[in-house]
């Protein structure tokens, strides 16, 4: 059981668009696409730095746990996730180990992941995600 890579850095903002346009045009860096995962009420922007990238998170709902993060902390660093190659097992040696999970079982994320993220409690203060890439065929680009 390893740990592949940082996948991406997600960072919350309060208007998608206008953030692009900081990492895209000014940055220069290049632009992946726009998702939106209903799952989680928010609006995604994925943007290639190197074989990572940073993940712009608009919230869609004031009922979005993203919403409720701005409401609290303002825009900033939300998240940062690693790339596994078997997330159960991963979740479940976690879990074994008293790891305060937020989801204990994965769920789908943008671009067609499976996703599960661990409690800042557990992590020294940092809201990790996890992430297992299923199907690299389907990017549903809007
Ligand atoms: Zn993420």
């Amino acid at each position: 059981m390893k740990a592949k890579k940082i996948d991406h850095i997600a960072i919350a903002v309060k208007n998608l668009d206008e953030s692009l346009k900081f990492y895209k045009d000014l940055l220069g860096l290049e632009f992946e696409c726009i998702e939106i995962v209903e799952e989680q009420k928010v609006k995604t922007a994925f943007i290639k730095v190197g074989d990572t990238h940073i993940e712009l998170l608009e919230p869609t709902s004031n009922e979005s746990t993203v919403y409720k993060f701005l409401e609290k902390k303002g825009e900033g660093l939300h998240h940062i996730a690693i790339k596994v190659d078997n997330i159960e097992e991963y979740l479940s040696n976690l879990d074994n180990n008293n790891v305060n999970l937020i989801d204990k079982e994965p769920k789908i994320g943008a671009k067609n992941k499976k996703i599960a993220f661990i409690h800042p409690k557990s992590t020294s203060g940092v809201l990790l995600e996890i992430c297992e890439e299923i199907n690299k065929s389907v990017y549903p680009i809007l």
